[in-house]
């Protein structure tokens, strides 16, 4: 990146000592043409003896070099700004292109990671469940793991699917009236009984009814409850409330919490705070950005804000269909 960047710098610099030298150039063979035209009057004066021929011809030798001198910097300037113009759009087109693609290959190498660990999990679990006599109580518990690492790939799988989906245009979403308090008891239901210790929920709206896709409200609740207990250990705090004819869903965590610079990034296709290599949780980058685009379609909104003393708020908010 910084030899191109060194690289790039050093053509634009070249471009623009070369755009300078033919202004000089032009602008000195502007100075002999004049000198030239000069003697050439003052040969004729000589032999017509004519000085206020002289004098008219003087002034517009005068002016029309100036006119020469005004056309070479008015297009030297042009062509520098376009020159400039031109460069900043190649060098921003550049960087995003490839902050992209470093993304891209971060994406890579997370989501094979993500899809083989559950595999390789599911696949011990079932080899040891194959191989040894076990206890019906062991043999639930790795039945158990089977079960949670088939979901984590099943979500995965339908973040992906919905993410491309989405892209294409494919996906035709369903407007119907929802009761988003039931689906978000039924969500928040589901999380406290997988992880009963950690899910502390406060959801008061009762028939908070909104208009649009249950199963996307479904995938972008899910979002932001797996990101919670994903990025912090601490107990994870659900709220749903009702306010100015719109209805509220909180989720707060006390894990280590997100920079203000990458508060906007992480909605971000792929983006993902630091670097794939030494990161610990797994994740594609995939999660709040169709959150985001959900919440768009449902002319809804997300916001992320610190929670103190720790740890994250994210809220999502959606205009009421009928209270
Ligand atoms: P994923 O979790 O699959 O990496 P997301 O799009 O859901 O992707 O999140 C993007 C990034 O935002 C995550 O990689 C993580 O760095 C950051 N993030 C999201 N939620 C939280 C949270 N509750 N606490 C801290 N960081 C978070």
């Amino acid at each position: 990146m910084r030899f191109f960047t060194t690289l790039y710098l050093l053509l634009l610099l070249y471009i623009i000592a070369a755009l300078l030298f033919w202004g000089y150039c032009l602008n000195d063979q502007s100075e002999r043409i004049y000198e030239l035209e000069k003697l050439q009057l003052q040969t004729q004066t000589d032999r017509q003896g004519n000085s206020l021929l002289t004098q008219a011809g003087l002034v517009e030798l005068e002016d029309k070099r100036s006119r020469r001198r005004s056309q070479y910097l008015g297009e030297g300037s042009t062509f520098l700004a376009v020159i400039f113009i031109g460069a900043a759009i190649v060098y921003t087109s550049f960087r995003r292109s490839m902050r992209l693609s470093r993304q891209q290959s971060n994406f890579m190498l997370s989501v094979t990671h993500e899809l083989k660990s559950p595999i390789a999990a599911m696949k011990l679990n079932l080899q040891t469940l194959e191989k040894y006599n076990l206890d019906e109580e062991r043999k639930q518990q790795l039945i158990e793991r089977c079960i949670r690492e088939a979901n984590r790939l099943n979500d995965l799988c339908s973040n992906m699917l919905f993410a491309s989906q989405m892209e294409g245009g494919q996906y035709i979403s369903i407007n119907e009236e929802i009761d988003f308090s039931e689906l978000s008891h039924t969500v928040a239901r589901d999380y406290a009984a997988r992880y009963p210790e950690r899910i502390e929920a406060n959801l008061e709206a009762d028939n908070a009814v909104i208009a649009g896709d249950k199963l996307m409200l479904q995938m972008a609740l899910h979002n932001l409850i797996e990101n919670a207990l994903k990025y912090s250990d601490k107990p994870v705090k659900i709220d749903l409330f009702t306010k100015a004819r719109h209805v509220f869903f909180r989720v707060s965590d006390e894990g280590g919490g997100i920079p203000d610079t990458e508060k906007i990034q992480i909605f971000q296709k792929f983006y993902r705070i630091g670097d794939e290599k030494h990161r610990k949780a797994k994740g594609t980058g995939l999660g709040l950005y169709l959150t985001k685009k959900i919440m768009d379609q449902h002319r809804g909104k997300i916001s992320v804000r610190d929670n103190h003393p720790a740890g994250s708020v994210f809220e999502l908010s959606l205009p009421l269909y009928r209270s």
